[in-house]
């Protein structure tokens, strides 16, 4: 029964695009604007969050079953170059948070490489570990 049903499921989902890193983010997207949606419960707002809230869960629903292969992949592509340096961004962040009780995190003024550096609190010298350039730097 539950064999069937799968067969069933993969022959429907032959020839369609299936699901990409945009598909993912729009769900996300989808599942904050709902849960958000549900503090203004009864208000205006409310109604419009989960108007939008549905239209993108209809545009997932519409990308994941969508048949024109190439030009989603091709939608997938402009998004990733959009997302990629903000979600590195974020991802810096999370990791500077995270480690703060170790580590510090400092841009090489030469190369630009983010170090991740032990914590010796004051005024010191630090070497890119990728260049080799030494440049002075602050820790509190
Ligand atoms: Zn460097």
């Amino acid at each position: 029964m539950l064999w069937r049903w799968r067969n069933t499921i993969m022959r429907f989902m032959q020839g369609r695009y299936g699901t990409d890193k945009l598909n993912g983010f729009l769900f996300w997207t989808y599942l904050v604007i709902w849960v958000v949606g549900l503090l203004f419960r009864g208000d205006i707002v409310s109604r419009v969050l989960s108007l939008v809230a549905t239209l993108i869960a209809v545009v997932v629903l519409y990308r994941t079953l969508s048949r024109n292969i190439p030009r989603r992949q091709a939608e997938n592509e402009r998004f990733l170059r959009l997302w990629t340096p903000i979600g590195g961004w974020f991802r810096r962040q999370f990791l500077r948070v995270r480690d703060i009780r170790r580590w510090r995190y400092r841009k090489c003024p030469r190369c630009s490489a983010n170090l991740r550096l032990p914590i010796k609190r004051g005024r010191r010298t630090v070497t890119c570990a990728r260049c080799n350039s030494q440049f002075k730097a602050f820790f509190l």
